[in-house]
């Protein structure tokens, strides 16, 4: 089974069937379990296992299938399932933290894990180092020998800075350091962090993973000890857990994941290249284009696929709102990875509460537009981003 590729894994890995031999995944639909005895619940509490349920917040047989799951795709030893991607988040960073604890972050960072560095963290003393993920030197700079975390997105939201996952991890195990990444914009398909010397990986199911827009959910990824040592007492206090049948609309969108990613990731690639060639664009940031910084680094580290998501900068928020209001197929909405085709202005909604100095800081410009590639036709597409560009 470990040797299967990820494609087969996200079909078959972790599958749990009950007494009626069923295909299709069953929806444990149940907060808690029936023990036969006394005796037997009291053993259950005494060595809980994830074959033996107590309490859906702990553990759930559906759910338990999509950890199985996506841990044989991100080929780690185990994950803890969770309500969304800040829970997930939320989860990495506080478990295993204490006051006075140093992390060093990338400073491009999805919005609501800034809220969790600089209003949660901070408050109980945590010490915190930014630097430009993309700068080794900067990074090199700020790990010190009592450095407990490092903490960056592989590939930042909305920026896509890439960061070199296995140069960061080399100077964080240097001191010990735990390396923790969010990795919603490599996704589970291009992600090889772990093998790269991640420690713990973080997803969004609710982007690529679902696709299809219609529940949040979240994963922690990482070596057993850490996760049933670590974290899972955390999130399981915590309250954080999976819906069980949010994990099974999520294993099913682990099923089709594979393909929908191929196809989105190569439709984006063409309408980059439309983009770029296009004068009224000003700027076209697209990871699999060789115009982008870290290109090499892109290809490197997801075995040559660029990304589902671009950005553009039309050079100033008038231009960015003529061009999104002009889109015909592509939505305007704020959700990625989605069968639909979402534009978002970053700087007026996901990235709205960063002050001006944070957003400039973050490379989050007026003129920006984050574009999510959906399943629509890539002609159709580009038709309409360069109708909507021409009016920007
Ligand atoms: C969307 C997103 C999150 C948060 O996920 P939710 O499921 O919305 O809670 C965290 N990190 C990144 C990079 C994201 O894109």
């Amino acid at each position: 089974m470990s040797d299967w590729n990820k494609r087969t894994k996200a079909v078959h890995s972790g599958i749990r069937r009950s007494q009626y031999n069923e295909v299709s995944e069953a929806i444990f639909l149940t907060q808690g379990f029936v023990y036969d005895s006394a005796e037997q619940a009291e053993a259950r509490f005494l060595k809980a296992s994830r074959e033996e349920f107590i309490y859906a917040r702990y553990a759930n047989p559906t759910t338990a299938m999509f950890e199985d799951r996506i841990a044989a795709l991100e080929g780690a030893e185990d994950a803890f399932a969770t309500a969304s991607g800040m829970a997930a988040v939320n989860g990495a960073l506080m478990a295993g933290i204490s006051a006075g604890d140093h992390i060093v972050s990338a400073r491009a960072l999805f919005g609501s894990c800034i809220y969790i560095l600089d209003q949660v963290l901070a408050k109980f003393g945590v010490e915190i180092t930014y630097v430009d993920g993309t700068n080794l030197d900067e990074w090199r700079a700020a790990i010190r020998p009592d450095t407990k975390m490092v903490f960056f997105e592989g590939v930042s939201n909305p920026t896509l800075e890439v960061i070199d996952i296995a140069a960061v991890a080399e100077l964080a195990h240097a001191v010990g350091a735990r390396v923790v990444i969010d990795n919603v914009f490599a996704t589970p398909v291009f992600s090889n962090a772990i093998a790269q010397g991640a420690d713990v990986v973080v997803y969004s199911a609710t982007k690529h993973i679902d696709g299809q827009g219609r529940v949040l959910g979240g994963v922690v990824l990482g070596q057993r000890d850490y996760i049933r040592g670590v974290l899972e007492p955390y999130m399981k206090h915590t309250g954080g857990a999976m819906s069980p049948f949010h994990a099974w609309l999520l294993l099913k969108g682990l099923e089709t994941m594979d393909l929908r990613v191929r196809a989105q990731t190569a439709s984006a690639l063409e309408i980059a290249k439309a983009l770029e060639a296009d004068p009224k664009v000003q700027r076209v940031i697209y990871p699999g284009l060789p115009s982008h910084p870290q290109h090499e680094i892109m290809m490197k580290q997801t075995g040559g696929y660029g990304s589902t998501l671009l950005a553009l900068d039309l050079g100033s928020q008038e231009a960015a709102f003529r061009f999104l209001n002009a889109l015909e197929i592509c939505i305007i909405s704020n959700n990625l990875g989605d069968a639909k085709s979402i534009a978002t202005h970053p700087y007026t909604t996901t990235h709205q509460s960063l002050s001006p100095e944070k957003k400039a800081e973050a490379g989050i410009t007026p003129g920006m537009v984050r574009v999510s590639i959906g399943l629509e036709d890539t002609g159709d597409l580009i038709a309409d981003f360069l109708n909507a560009a021409s009016v920007a």
